[in-house]
């Protein structure tokens, strides 16, 4: 999967040896290669620019960390882009909060995958979910559309609306909610006629079946080897049904991913599941990380990058906790400090690093520091001189004002920080006296 993609990128950063910072130019050269991998993948223009621009930007200037050499620092910063671009670090799921019977209507062109995709998920919600699932056909196009759904219901365990012939969709959409409501189903997927092209008497045709049924998803069903079409087409959608959702078909085929990564920035709305083969069961609940993963084909690189950084996390903080036990605490460290609760996943730094801390980070989250006060403690920070910061006294009425509108707040803001580094370091001059972090060990452990 997507192996022509991750082949074009795999050479790309070979190229970024050497050490130190990441240069503007090295950084420009891979990015433009980048790009041309991107296109030749059939990602959308806009898409490709966007995502270039976005690494460059976090790229330049980014200092290599210790272990790593350059190239597979931008890998990195290229695979976290990839899974922003994909929809982030989340797995969205299928919204069913509504009352029953909850209406789940795929729409997409011919040939897309819609039958075969709504057969699916509909194993998917009955197997792994417990939920009592119909379905129905109300593609009156094609002859046979209506006994293949039906087939696959067989074949799947799951109920299909009885065949009534001559029957108009939207007739066939008013039975089946009747028939949903009657037999007490919890989820009803209707399959909609595709056609080869957009057309307006599709769009009408769903228009009007979604008034009778008001899905609450309506799913897109695109076919990940049409790359640039892909893209045509779920626009067009998109601007005539509240689309809730893609379903990424053909995905075990020999995708360039192109589409993968176009279709979220183009629709806005997230993929939901990936299509992977013929079979009942060939299909993943879209998982960003893996796929971006897959795209790029680096995942070791990545995971070692993830590595490197939590170590230098860890020595800056046995860093900062030596300069804690000699009694040295200006407000450069105040700010680092900051960072780190940050990176930490708010304000378990310190109660993880000293023992009997625990007691502060309770108090700290009973007064409401949340991570949005970090945040603006941190500007208040970043808005002074390193003189300043190095020595607080400086800080007369005058200079505090500067401060204030600097970081967007107000005095009163600064001396609460003032005042919070001046408990702290009172606090760590306690430590010191009491024999140091081991000595405060000692009285907690
Ligand atoms: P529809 O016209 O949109 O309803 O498309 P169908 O569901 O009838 O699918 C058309 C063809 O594509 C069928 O032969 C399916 O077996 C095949 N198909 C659907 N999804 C996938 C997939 O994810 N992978 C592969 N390899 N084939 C698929
Ligand atoms: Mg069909």
């Amino acid at each position: 999967m997507f192996d022509s993609l991750s082949d074009r990128l795999g050479g790309v950063f070979d190229k970024l040896r050497g050490r130190g910072a990441l240069k503007e130019q090295d950084v420009r050269d891979a990015m433009r290669e980048v790009r041309i991998a991107l296109l030749e993948a059939d990602v959308a223009l806009p898409v490709v620019r966007r995502f270039v621009d976005r690494v460059t930007e976090k790229a330049i200037g980014q200092s290599v960390l210790r272990s790593v050499t350059p190239g597979q620092q931008v890998v990195k910063i290229v695979n976290d882009e990839l899974i922003e671009t994909l929809g982030g670090d989340v797995t969205p799921e299928l919204d069913l909060a509504a009352s029953p019977p909850v209406v789940i209507m795929m729409v997409g062109l011919q040939g897309s995958g819609k039958t075969t995709s709504t057969a699916k998920i509909s194993k998917l919600l009955k197997d792994k979910q417990g939920k009592k699932v119909m379905m129905a056909s109300l593609d009156v196009n094609r002859p046979a559309a209506q006994e293949q759904l039906k087939v696959l219901g067989e074949q799947t365990g799951v109920a299909t609306l009885p065949i009534i012939a001559g029957q108009q969709p939207t007739e066939i959409a008013t039975r089946a909610m009747q028939a949903a409501k009657l037999q007490a189903v919890d989820v009803l997927m209707l399959d909609t006629a595709g056609r080869l092209h957009v057309d307006q008497q599709l769009m009408d045709e769903m228009k009007a079946v979604a008034a009778i049924a008001t899905p609450r998803e309506t799913l897109l069903v695109v076919d990940s080897l049409t790359g640039q079409d892909a893209v045509n087409v779920a626009q067009s959608f998109a601007g005539e049904v509240d689309l809730t959702g893609v379903v990424l078909t053909r995905m075990d085929g020999d995708a360039r991913g192109g589409a993968a990564l176009s279709m979220r920035a183009v629709t806005g709305k997230p993929i939901k599941f990936a299509g992977t083969g013929e079979k009942m069961d060939a299909i993943e609940v879209f998982h960003p990380s893996r796929v971006a993963n897959r795209i790029l084909g680096m995942g070791d690189i990545v995971s070692m990058v993830e590595k490197a950084a939590e170590a230098v996390k860890v020595e800056e903080a046995e860093e900062l906790a030596k300069r804690m036990e000699q009694g040295k605490f200006d407000l450069n460290d105040l700010r680092t400090q900051l960072r780190q609760m940050q990176n930490m996943g708010g304000l378990g730094m310190l109660a993880g690093m000293m023992p009997g801390m625990k007691k502060a980070k309770a108090a700290m989250a009973a007064s409401n520091m949340d991570d949005k006060v970090l945040l603006r403690m941190e500007a208040i920070i970043g808005s002074m001189t390193k003189k300043e910061r190095a020595n607080p006294a400086l800080l007369n009425a005058k200079r505090k004002i500067r401060v204030a509108n600097g970081s967007g707040t107000q005095v009163q803001d600064v001396n609460k920080v003032l005042k919070m580094h001046q408990e702290m370091s009172k606090a760590m001059k306690q430590i010191k006296k009491m024999g140091g972090l081991k000595g405060l060990a000692a009285m907690f452990g």
